[in-house]
């Protein structure tokens, strides 16, 4: 799979609103790599000229944009619910409050663009005056969220887009008109970094579906420091791999933002991605090349359309740890020049916003 560089044309600028995830505020960690990309392409979208604000749950903050904050209880993210666990909307959900709030200042805006991975949004698609579309983040999880994605992808034309296609074919039926947009960072952020003979890397939250245990196995195998860095979700997980490889150099290192992860992903020799779930797309893994570190994951979900094997890290047989202790060893094959130029290439927030208006101007010409 290959993430297309679009053509930039000029185009009339447009007032975009994001309605952000509703499992936690902007900056906290909870809604993992949503947060990262709803900084990025703010940026991104208002360098080629559009304005960008925000609506986002209390506590969010985004330094390029303006942020509506507002109160409510968080929504458990989908991520943890059984696959036939029906919507639940809790108490003062602050879901509900984002989209009262949008629906009421919709007509301030050209089109809204929805990163909650949540029924409410979706539903509202066609209640809705001003264009609104909607950036999966996930892959399927239960079949509520199935049916409310792949029903909206056919009723409305260029209303859903994922991060890959893998991502998109676990929706089963989902249409053919969902646009893949891959993602984007901000490269300023990230520093190059040519040095060979550091640790191995983790980032990301410390939860089972990250493939903790197998990521500590690796260490304890090689006899290679780990160090770790994201938001402890899953106490046990990390205690657990701990017990299960007594001799593993694990150093945890806390949740930083994302200016500090970027000067120090580079040290790093490699990072592991080991994870148990489809990742939608995989941020972690476009934020270590852009530091020069080439990335070994399993052959599974969205890492498996950014990494070429061989060339800015491996592809390995899922959930296989000595395939994974095998690659490591193979690190210093790969260039870290080579890394960093993938991303220049491809996943710049820059590449990424033109895809995304792209989008947008398909979808606001649909809906005239
Ligand atoms: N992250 C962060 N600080 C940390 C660890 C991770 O900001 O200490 C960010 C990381 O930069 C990435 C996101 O968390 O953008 C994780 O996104 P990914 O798509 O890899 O996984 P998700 O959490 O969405 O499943």
């Amino acid at each position: 799979m290959s993430f297309p560089r679009i053509k930039a044309v000029v185009l009339k600028p447009m007032r975009i609103a994001f309605a952000s995830t509703p499992v936690g505020a902007i900056g906290a960690g909870q809604g993992g790599g949503v947060e990262t990309t709803i900084q990025s392409l703010a940026n991104g979208l208002a360098s080629l000229g559009h304005s960008v604000e925000i609506y986002a749950p209390l506590g969010s903050h985004a330094s390029n944009a303006n942020v509506h904050q507002v109160q409510g209880t968080l929504q458990v993210s989908m991520q943890e619910v059984s696959r036939t666990e029906p919507i639940a909307m809790t108490k003062g959900s602050v879901l509900v409050g984002l989209w009262d709030l949008i629906q009421q200042q919709q007509d301030r805006f050209d089109v809204i663009i929805n990163f909650a991975y949540d029924w409410l949004p979706m539903q509202l698609t066609s209640l809705m005056r001003t264009p609104t579309v909607h950036l999966v983040s996930m892959a399927s999880l239960t079949d509520a969220m199935d049916k409310i994605i792949i029903s909206t992808s056919h009723q409305h034309k260029f209303a859903v887009a994922m991060h890959t296609a893998t991502q998109s074919s676990t929706f089963v039926g989902v249409s053919s008109n969902v646009r893949i947009l891959g993602n984007g960072i901000e490269l300023g952020n990230y520093v190059f970094n040519s040095n060979t003979n550091g640790p191995l890397g983790f980032i990301g939250r410390i939860s089972p579906e990250k493939g903790i245990s197998d990521v500590v196995a690796v260490a304890s195998r090689t006899g290679l420091p780990l160090q770790m860095w994201g938001l402890m979700q899953d106490d046990k997980c990390f205690s657990d791999a701990l017990a299960e490889n007594p001799l593993a150099d694990v150093h945890y290192n806390g949740f930083l933002t994302t200016s500090e992860l970027g000067q120090v992903i580079g040290e790093c020799r490699g990072l592991l991605v080991a994870s148990k779930w489809v990742e939608a797309f995989g941020n972690v893994v476009i934020e270590a090349m852009a530091c020069g570190v080439p990335v070994i994951a399993y052959r599974r979900g969205g890492p498996s359309e950014i990494i070429q094997d061989g060339l800015n890290g491996f592809l390995v047989e899922p959930d296989n740890i000595n395939s994974l202790v095998s690659a490591v060893a193979r690190l210093e094959t790969i260039s870290r020049a080579k890394c960093r130029e993938h991303i220049v290439n491809y996943h710049s927030v820059n590449a990424f916003a033109q895809r995304v208006e792209d989008w947008l101007v398909a979808r606001c010409a649909t809906s005239v």
